[in-house]
């Protein structure tokens, strides 16, 4: 007989939906992460200049996305490779958080750096490079900011819940969880999207779930539908990448959306959100979570 779900994931009960909790709504600013609104975070791989950050800021709030994303600090896997503008590129953050109001996320890589990072971040980006750097997670929870956990390139479902547990543990209950690909025998891609991972996250556990379409493709021609999948998976929102010129960016272009190619993503995803706000794919979740809890 198969196992069921509460006995797989039985280390990590406190991030698994119970009758006490079935829903972890994160609040930010004046919206929602994980309630009725599908949360769109964008912007570059890398804060470059003040331009770039702030040109993408407006076009991205424009089409309606609430979460400004640019990663300061940047984990890059060449040593030779952009490392990030650190502090100057937080103080970019804040002011395109300020110049539109868009909320900031942005990514946190060592726990010396919590304070700093917390202090101009509305959500700290825990990196799939990071996601098992435990005294990483406690200073981050710590802090008392929602994070937002990516889940590692090798990294089980049960090992992501068990980071987001560590910082449950650590006193911390605004935890949004990442899918942004894992490696597989497949390298066609940058990375093996898994959009069943998506649907699995939302039926046993109560945190939000985000995907992240730019790395787990690593192609910006196929980052509009894996947005689409991740609506149809029941994702609570999305991650993406977008520069004013993807071709020239520092890191991460070939994935990056220009603005047309953000505009248009948008909009095609208009009919699945329609479809996830008549609740079309609640029905067969509920059968399950009923089955689960
Ligand atoms: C990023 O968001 O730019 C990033 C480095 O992501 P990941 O940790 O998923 O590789
Ligand atoms: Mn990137």
């Amino acid at each position: 007989m198969r196992e069921s779900w509460q006995e797989r994931f039985a280390g990590t009960p406190a991030v698994l939906k119970s009758e006490k909790r079935r829903k972890t709504v994160v609040p930010v600013l004046d919206f929602e992460i994980g309630g009725n609104e599908f949360v769109t975070m964008a912007g570059p791989c890398s804060v470059e200049t003040e331009f770039q950050l702030m040109a993408t800021a407006l076009h991205v709030r424009r089409c309606g996305a609430r979460v400004l994303r640019g990663g300061a600090f940047k984990p890059r896997s060449s040593p030779y490779s952009f490392q990030g503008l650190g502090i100057e590129g937080l103080k970019l953050l804040a002011t395109a958080r300020q110049e539109t109001g868009l909320a900031i996320v942005t990514e946190v890589m060592s726990e010396c750096d919590v304070p700093l990072v917390a202090e101009y971040a509305d959500i700290l980006q825990i990196g799939s490079r990071s996601m098992e750097n435990y005294s990483l997670l406690e200073a981050a929870a710590r802090s008392g900011r929602p994070l937002l956990l990516k889940r590692g390139m090798v990294a089980t479902i049960a090992d992501l819940l068990q980071a987001a547990e560590v910082v449950f543990e650590n006193g911390n209950a605004q935890v949004i969880l990442c899918e942004r690909g894992i490696r597989t025998f497949e390298t066609a891609m940058r990375n093996t999207f898994d959009a069943a991972g998506i649907a699995l996250l939302k039926q046993i556990s109560h945190l939000p779930v985000i995907a992240d379409p730019s790395h787990a493709s690593g192609c910006r021609e196929l980052v509009p539908a894996l947005a689409r999948i991740a609506v149809a998976a029941g994702a609570d929102g999305l991650l993406v990448e977008v520069h004013p010129h993807p071709d020239k960016a520092w890191s991460d272009g070939e994935q990056s959306l220009d603005f047309a190619g953000f505009d248009e993503m948008m909009a095609s995803l208009d009919p699945y959100l329609k479809l996830r706000a008549n609740g079309l794919d609640e029905p067969a979740g509920d059968r399950l979570a009923e089955a689960f809890g």
